[in-house]
């Protein structure tokens, strides 16, 4: 037969892409290198709306044309997370290495969970230097993930799959003789339940323990719930502690909540998605010193290492429980001694997720160009700017602190006494959406003992204090808008 056109996705016209790839690489930097003059964020037109809804294209356009396209419709109505002051919720700024070595990874594109390359020994070298980050011990093993919500569940399930002579890997939770219970407090983050919930103990099996004046689980609370549960015949199986809970910032106590584990045989795992990295802080890391006797440990990197989305990471201390856990070994995936199969032992083995990108590459490459002492110094910053924050509230008669600060999160509010409770929330929130639509800053809000507060968490390598003092001199400008003081 006639041999048929050869087809690819590879550029006609290579010297053209290529052209373009720089203007691209050269439009970011443009970006970030003005992004603290630009405003943080504005409102999407409904024709970008409908641009963006648009059914799949059948022909071909021009590479230069998509890109026309994107710097149309989408590059100008960003989040705003790369901005100094992006305060919501809580995520990182990313770098411009981490962003570079995210194209050098996709360029590469190795599926990295199997084989023999170079990928495979720099997720490796990651995760050892995870370990030291946290203090964890060398034989601790560990796992780059998506992000905090799966290393969460990562961990939980080998703490599930590790319970009990019961083999629940194998015959499931039936297998138990009773309902496994699992404790955090009202205050950890939502991902939690929701693990809970997969792995199949159902969000009934969620003990929510309450906190005291500081944010933090009631330890006696905690104690007493676990004797009910062992004395109604279940079985109590983990405890799930928050070094810097999403609301507040706020750390369990966990020494106490070590001890307790201990004392009842129970997993101890530790949620530090935001706050773990607080460890490099001296101000904190005694009081985080227990992360490195956990059974388990789940962080983010793309909120307090900075690097661009996605990766969280889970270290576990007994990496035999967590390979058996997880380790199953189909024929299309035997492992050689030599050659492309060969090399160290299947990233699969220790997680859900079969391939994997070289998320690895960006943390490797920030590590190297700043080295651990910068990061601790930039964390510490952080941490210093949300204390400079709370001098400036209440050091000011409009605004009002509604939690102690803890690591970088700050939250507060504006006050004026003849305002009841439901118009100051009205208030506080008509300000938070104007700091946003005028581009000014994005704080994000919360309920805090049936209030409603402006919330500021700070992982941004951008902020500088003095942006701490434009946020203030701003809410109280709008502030004051609103209602004339
Ligand atoms: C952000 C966060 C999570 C979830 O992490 P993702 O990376 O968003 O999946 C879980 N727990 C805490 C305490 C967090 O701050």
């Amino acid at each position: 037969m006639n041999k048929p056109q050869d087809l690819t996705l590879d550029p006609e016209n290579w010297d053209q892409m290529r052209a373009l790839g720089h203007q691209m690489i050269d439009d970011l930097f443009d970006y970030w290198q003005s992004i603290r003059e630009q405003k943080i964020w504005r409102p999407i037109p409904e024709e970008v709306k409908d641009f963006l809804n648009l059914p799949i294209p059948e022909n071909a356009q021009p590479a230069e044309e998509v890109y026309a396209d994107f710097k149309n419709y989408v590059f100008p109505y960003n989040k705003g997370n790369v901005h100094p002051r992006f305060f919501a919720w809580i995520q990182g700024t990313g770098t411009p290495m981490g962003v570079l070595a995210d194209l050098l990874a996709s360029g590469m594109n190795p599926n990295t969970t199997i084989g023999e390359h170079s990928a495979m020994y720099v997720d490796r070298q990651v995760v050892n230097w995870c370990k030291q980050l946290m203090n964890f011990p060398a034989e601790a093993s560990g796992i780059l993930v998506s992000g905090g919500s799966m290393a969460n569940i990562t961990a939980l399930t080998v703490a599930r799959n590790s319970f009990g002579e019961e083999k629940i890997r194998q015959r499931g939770l039936k297998a138990a003789s009773a309902q496994l219970v699992l404790y955090c407090s009202v205050e950890t983050h939502s991902c939690i339940q929701k693990a809970a919930e997969i792995i199949g103990l159902g969000s009934e099996a969620v003990r929510k323990i309450g906190v005291d004046d500081q944010f933090q689980m009631d330890v006696l609370e905690l104690e007493s719930q676990i004797q009910d549960d062992l004395n109604q015949g279940l079985l109590p199986f983990c405890v799930v502690g928050t070094s810097g809970t999403v609301n507040t910032g706020a750390i369990d106590p966990l020494e106490e909540l070590l001890a307790i584990s201990k004392k009842y045989g129970l997993w101890f795992h530790i949620d530090g998605a935001y706050g773990a990295l607080a460890k490099l802080d001296p101000a904190y890391s005694s009081r985080l010193k227990a992360i490195e006797s956990a059974d388990s440990l789940a962080f983010d990197l793309h909120k307090w290492l900075y690097v661009p989305y996605e990766v969280g990471c889970t270290l576990i201390r007994d990496a035999d429980k967590h390979r058996e856990a997880f380790a199953i070994t189909p024929n299309y995936l035997l492992q050689e001694s030599r050659g492309l199969s060969g090399g160290l032992d299947s990233i699969n083995n220790y997680g859900f997720e079969l391939s994997r990108g070289f998320k690895a590459l960006k943390i490797w490459m920030s590590l190297k160009e700043h080295g651990r002492e910068k990061y601790a110094n930039m964390i510490a910053q952080n941490n210093q700017q949300a204390a400079y924050l709370a001098s400036l509230v209440e050091g000011h008669p409009d605004l009002e602190l509604m939690a102690p600060v803890s690591m970088s999160i700050t939250c507060f509010r504006m006050i004026k006494p003849d305002l009841d409770e439901s118009q100051l929330k009205e208030l506080n929130r008509e300000i938070l959406l104007r700091l946003q639509e005028e581009g000014i800053a994005s704080p994000s809000s919360t309920i805090l003992n049936g209030k409603y507060t402006l919330r500021i968490a700070n992982v941004n390598q951008r902020t500088r204090m003095e942006d701490m003092d434009i946020l203030v001199r701003e809410v109280v400008r709008i502030g004051k808008e609103i209602h004339s003081f």
